[in-house]
Formats: structure tokens, sequence, C-alpha cells
């Protein structure tokens, strides 16, 4: 794709001509693509920026809208590349987190085309778009788990669907012979074909799959040019089989085939060892490998509680104890060793919330902060699907309310404040609590880095992530004093300070309320989709 104008080109001087859809106005514009940090307007015509400058000298009533953005920041609409939270109601409480786009490439979809056909049908406030599952591909072809479309089945609607059901597969786990292999190497490619993109690798939850197979994976992400998002492979602070030992394999798989690799939520996977491990990634992306990754600014995790890597035996590998969980269907900390074995045996598929760090050890804390703070690693939610936690008696309203997207959000639902709050928590914690990262910073990692990561493999995204003329008119604006969270482990709740977002020119946030009718949202895929 032929790269966009810059900004303060003669393109841009819209002031003489007529006016705009939208146009902002008196807003701190930070457009880190374009080294920008200034005073001044955006203008929006036909779902693209036409104008970044000056505020223009003509009469307010020419545009159809004015936005009064003084005191605020007006950014290019955040990317989020790591969101299971893939309903309408997921992607509203994105929004009102400054999300314009969130893809599924993590886990990923199976089959990735009725995703896209079942979200279109239905409408999404903000762009999205899903790699192909392995996890889904393995449960499929090595436990004969049916695959099951969201336009036929509104129990797989929610995000994560088919991962929590047949968690407790008996082989999709295991190892797969060379055979087995082939064939779930087919199934991807032609989900690429499909317009995935790249392939969503939850190695972690599969850990006794060999290294051939991931040999296999690199293979093909190289031949289709399309990365692997990886969960990887091990979160063990002890070796062997630690979590260094884990990039170590992605390090020299993406080397050996030359394979895009995207490491996924490198503060939860990298644990005790996150020092060294960036130190090791430093040093593979200084000879050319091609690693990226991405962090989110919390110490907890959250994932299903039938998880490999919260096995009782595990845990304390990786500094944890049974105490580390909260199961949030009833919102209990595990007590014991004996009630989590009971509880993945019976709910293999429950949310749970997983204690990483300890805040309140200084080491701990400089620990997460050595991944969030990685070079050009980008802010990433892994956003959850939501879960009930409320009587018991209203549970079955509430699941249906959320599956038919209810706005506002029944009470009772619960899912790890990222889901509701990582950029908010990004830019209030992570830069005016801890001033570890600048607002600039914080916000080039939520725009621009995503952007420029995926924008080989997802064409759409060289038009996003930047407000240069011609980008696609996906923007945020915030107030950088009072934008924070507004959930916390104990509460769903959406963000608070992000006054007006902006997708493809149509806002879906308007002076801080969430408009339910707007649904702008357009799928992202693949370049071979
Ligand atoms: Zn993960």
């Amino acid at each position: 794709m032929a790269s966009l104008p810059a900004a303060d080109s003669p393109a841009a001087d819209r002031s003489d001509a007529t006016g705009f859809d939208t146009l902002i106005i008196n807003g701190r514009i930070i457009d880190p693509a374009n080294r920008r940090d200034e005073i001044g307007a955006v203008g929006v015509t036909d779902g693209s920026i036409s104008y970044v400058g000056p505020v223009p000298d003509q009469p307010r009533s020419r545009s159809r809208s004015v936005i009064e953005a003084d005191g605020l920041v007006v950014a290019p609409g955040f990317i989020d590349m790591h969101s299971h939270a893939q309903t309408v109601n997921g992607a509203r409480l994105q929004a009102l987190d400054g999300v314009t786009t969130a893809l599924e490439l993590e886990s990923g979809a199976l089959p990735v085309a009725d995703f896209y056909r079942w979200a279109e049908e239905t409408g999404r406030p903000i762009n999205y778009g899903y790699s192909a599952s392995w996890s889904s591909a393995r449960m499929h072809l090595l436990d004969d788990a049916p695959v099951i479309s969201p336009l036929t089945d509104p129990g797989f609607r929610l995000g994560l669907s088919m991962f929590s059901k047949y968690q407790n597969g008996r082989r999709w786990r295991g190892p797969a012979d060379a055979r087995e292999q082939a064939a779930i190497l087919d199934q991807l490619r032609g989900q690429v074909a499909d317009g995935a993109i790249g392939i969503g690798v939850l190695q972690g939850y599969v850990p006794d799959s060999t290294i051939q197979e991931q040999h296999r994976l690199a293979e093909l992400a190289a031949e289709v040019d399309q990365p692997l998002f990886v969960h990887s492979r091990s979160m063990a602070a002890v070796g062997p089989g630690s979590a260094l030992d884990a990039v170590a394999e992605l390090i020299d798989s993406s080397e050996r085939f030359a394979a895009p690799i995207h490491l996924c939520h490198m503060n939860s996977t990298s644990g005790r060892l996150a020092d060294v491990i960036a130190e090791e990634l430093a040093t593979a992306q200084q000879r050319g490998v091609r690693l990226t990754t991405e962090a989110y600014p919390y110490h907890a995790g959250s994932t299903v509680i039938g998880a490999a890597f919260i096995d009782p035996d595990q845990l304390g590998r990786q500094g944890m104890t049974p105490r580390s969980v909260i199961y949030l269907a009833t919102g209990e900390r595990v007590a014991d060793e004996r009630r989590l074995r009971e509880l993945r045996a019976t709910d293999p598929g429950g949310l749970c919330v997983l204690e990483t760090f300890d805040l309140t050890d200084p080491r701990q804390l400089a620990l997460l902060l050595s991944a969030v703070t990685y070079p050009d690693a980008a802010i990433a939610s892994d956003a959850m699907p939501m879960t009930y936690a409320g009587p018991a008696e209203e549970h079955q309203a509430a699941v249906s309310a959320l599956i038919e997207d209810v706005w506002p959000i029944p009470d009772g639902m619960i899912a790890h404040p990222r889901s509701a709050g990582c950029f908010a928590q990004a830019l209030s914690w992570v830069v005016r609590d801890l001033g570890a990262l600048d607002l600039t910073e914080v916000i080039r990692r939520s725009t621009i880095v995503p952007a420029t990561i995926l924008e080989r493999a997802a064409p759409a995204l060289a038009r996003k992530g930047r407000l240069s003329i011609g980008a696609d008119a996906d923007l945020t604006i915030f107030d950088p004093e009072t934008v924070g969270p507004g959930g916390d482990y104990q509460q769903l709740a959406p963000s608070v300070g992000f006054r007006h977002v902006i997708v493809g020119g149509v806002a879906v946030v308007s002076d801080g309320e969430l408009r339910a009718e707007a649904l702008p949202g357009r799928p992202i895929r693949g370049s071979a989709g």
C-alpha cells in the first residue's frame, strides 16, 4: 500500500474549502507516528482524516459536527492486538476504553469465515479481526470436537467458547504425529486463505506438543508471511522447561525459518524471569530475528481454571500457590490444592484470575515493569469474555442478556479488569502514578506500534494508528488528568475519562456516553483474505 502523505502536506489545508463532517478543535493532538504534539484541529471527511493543523479560520456552522476538545488529548484510536471479548458488548466496553480496533489473535477463531460473517451481520461498534486458531484445530482433529459456527449456535458467541467447552479433551494438549501435524497445518493454511490474520498458537495450554510441530508452524508462518501469535510454552521460574526456555524455543524457530513471531503478554508469561527474558529478546531482535511482543499493565492474569499451567504441581514452579487463583463464578480465593483439583475437574472452562506478581514486593513490581516498558512492546489488553457471578436464580436471564448484547450490561457480570480498562490503566497507573512511561509513549504503544507490527499481515492497518491525511478516521479523545479504570477485580465497569471515540468517522462514544446504536466497525482481514 502506498504511504500516506504527511499531515502537513498541502493536501492537509482545507481551511478555505467547505466544512468537515466532523471538526475537532483546540485539543492537544498527540500523533506519535507523525511526531506531532500540539494544540490544533483535526478534520474528518467521508470517514478519513482530511485535515490536521491549526484551528481553521472558518465558521463553525460550515462543519456538520464540531467537537470542542479544550483540555483533552486527541489521539489515533487505540489498536488492541489481543482481545477475546469478541461480542458487541465486549467491544462496547473496549470502545469506552479508547479502543477502535480489537483483534482476536492469540487464541483465534475457527472457522474464521463464519466469525467474520457473523460479526458483519450483527454489526460491531469497533473494527475486528481474527487469527486462525491452532488450539481449535487440534481439538477438532485430535479429539473430534465439532467445529461449531457462531452463525448457528448462540452458545458459541461469547468468546473462547470452543476453547472453554473442549478444555478437558483427551488428546489435544498432547503430541501429534506427523500425519496429524500435516492435517492441523492444512486446516490452518485454509483459514489463512479465508482471511485469517496469522495463526494463534496457545502453546502454553498444549505444553506437550513437540518442538517439531512448532517448527512446522514457523515454516507455515514464513510460507504465508503471516505471524504466529504465541502464548509461550511455560511460565516456570526454574528450569529445565522454564519461561526462558520457552522464549528461546520461539527465538530459535523464528530465526531458523525466518518466521514472524509475536510473543503475547510478555508480562504474564515471563513471570519471575521477565528481566532475563527482556534481555534475551533484545539480543535476538538486534540480530534481526522477526520477533515482536506486547504487555498489559496488571499484576494478575486471567484464564480458564483447567489450564495446564494452573495444575497444582505447576503453580509452585511459577512462584504461586492455589491461593494465587480466584475463581470468578463464585469470587472465591481457592483455599487449597484439594479445592483447586475439584474446580479443575468440575468446571475446567470456568474463568479465573491468577495473581502473577505481588506488588507489595518492589522487586516483583520491577519485573512487571521490565515487561510493560520493554522497547516497542505494544499495549494489548487480553480482554476476557464476561462471566456471571450474581445470584444463581438470575443466571439464565443474565446469560441470555449477554448473548443478545443488551446494554447496559446486566449486574453481576465479572471479568478481569483489563477487559474494560487496560488502556485507562496504562494512562493512569503507568503514566500518572508510576511515571514509568510518559503519555506520548503509552499512546505510541497503543497506536502506531501495533499498526506497524501488523500492517504487513493485515494491510488495512497501514491506514490506522496515525493521524495522516487519508488515514481512517479512528480517533480517541480523552482527559489525561482523569482517565482511569472504572472497575476492578470485584466489579466490571467501563473506564472513565474517554470523552469521544470515533470509528471510521462515526461517533461510538460521545460526551463520555456510549451510543449503543452505533455499529461502524469494519472487518480487518489478513493479506490473503
Ligand atoms: Zn494468553
